[in-house]
C-alpha cells in the first residue's frame, strides 16, 4: 500500500461537511469519558447518553464504582447490552485507577489500554478526546470509509489504525477521528451509503467498482 494522495480532498470535504466536529456522548471528567466510551460499545451514544445522565448524578468518580456491587452496576446499565461484561470491567477499571493511578485517569494509550475492558479503540478515543494525543480509535464506521475511499486497504481495525498512523501521520488526533465516525454515522452508512450526493464519488474507490459493475 502507497499514500493515498486524495487524504487531502478527503478532508477538505469532511471539514466542510463537519466544521465543528465533537464528541456525541455527554460527560463532564475524563473518568465519566473513559465510563461513557465503554458503555457506548455495540451501543448508540444516544442510548448511552440516556443512561449516564441518571448513572452520573449518582456516580462519577473511581470510589463510588470501585465499591459498588456488580449485580446493581448491571441494573443501571442493562440498556447499554453487554451489561455483564461492562459492569465487571468498569468495577475493575475503577479500583484500578484507584490502586495504580491515584484514582486519575492515565495520559497515554499505552497505560490506558492496561486497564480492564479497555481496548486499543477506547485507549485511543480517550486519549485523544481527553489529552490531545495523536491517536485514532478506529471503529466500525472509521474501518468502512476509510476503506471505501481507498485509503487504507485493510483487514481490520487494527490493522487500519496501524496503516493510518503509517501513511498518515498529520490525520491523527480527535478532530480527524470524529469527522470520519460522523460521515461514516450518517452519511458514508454501512447499508445505503448516500453515494448519489456525495462529492468525493469521483475519487471513492468503492463507487467507482460499484459504477463499472453497474456499466458492465
Ligand atoms: S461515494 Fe458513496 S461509498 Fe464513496 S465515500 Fe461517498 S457515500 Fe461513501
Amino acid at each position: 500500500m502507497t499514500k493515498n494522495t486524495n487524504v487531502k480532498i478527503v478532508f477538505d470535504e469532511l471539514n466542510r461537511m463537519f466544521p465543528n466536529p465533537d464528541c456525541e456522548l455527554d460527560f463532564n471528567s475524563n473518568f465519566e469519558l473513559l465510563i461513557a466510551v465503554m458503555l457506548s460499545a455495540q451501543c448508540t451514544d444516544k442510548r448511552v447518553n440516556i443512561v449516564t445522565k441518571d448513572l452520573f448524578k449518582k456516580y462519577n468518580k473511581p470510589q463510588d464504582f470501585a465499591n459498588l456491587k456488580q449485580e446493581d452496576l448491571e441494573k443501571l446499565i442493562y440498556s447499554t447490552g453487554f451489561y455483564h461484561n461492562k459492569a465487571k470491567n468498569i468495577i475493575k477499571m475503577s479500583q484500578q485507577l484507584i490502586n495504580e493511578y491515584n484514582g486519575e485517569v492515565p495520559n497515554s494509550a499505552s497505560e490506558l489500554e492496561k486497564l480492564a475492558g479497555v481496548g486499543k479503540k477506547t485507549a485511543n478515543v480517550v486519549s485523544s478526546v481527553a489529552f490531545s494525543a495523536k491517536e485514532i480509535g478506529v471503529d466500525t464506521h472509521i474501518f468502512r470509509v476509510t476503506n471505501r475511499l481507498g485509503l487504507v486497504n485493510s483487514k481490520s481495525p487494527n490493522q487500519t489504525e496501524k496503516l493510518w498512523k503509517q501513511f498518515y501521520p498529520e490525520y491523527l488526533g480527535d478532530e480527524y477521528h470524529y469527522r470520519l465516525v460522523l460521515f461514516g454515522r450518517y452519511h458514508c452508512t454501512a447499508r445505503n451509503p448516500k453515494c448519489s450526493e456525495c462529492k468525493l464519488q469521483l475519487i471513492c474507490k468503492y463507487y467507482k467498482e460499484k459504477d463499472k459493475i453497474n456499466k458492465a
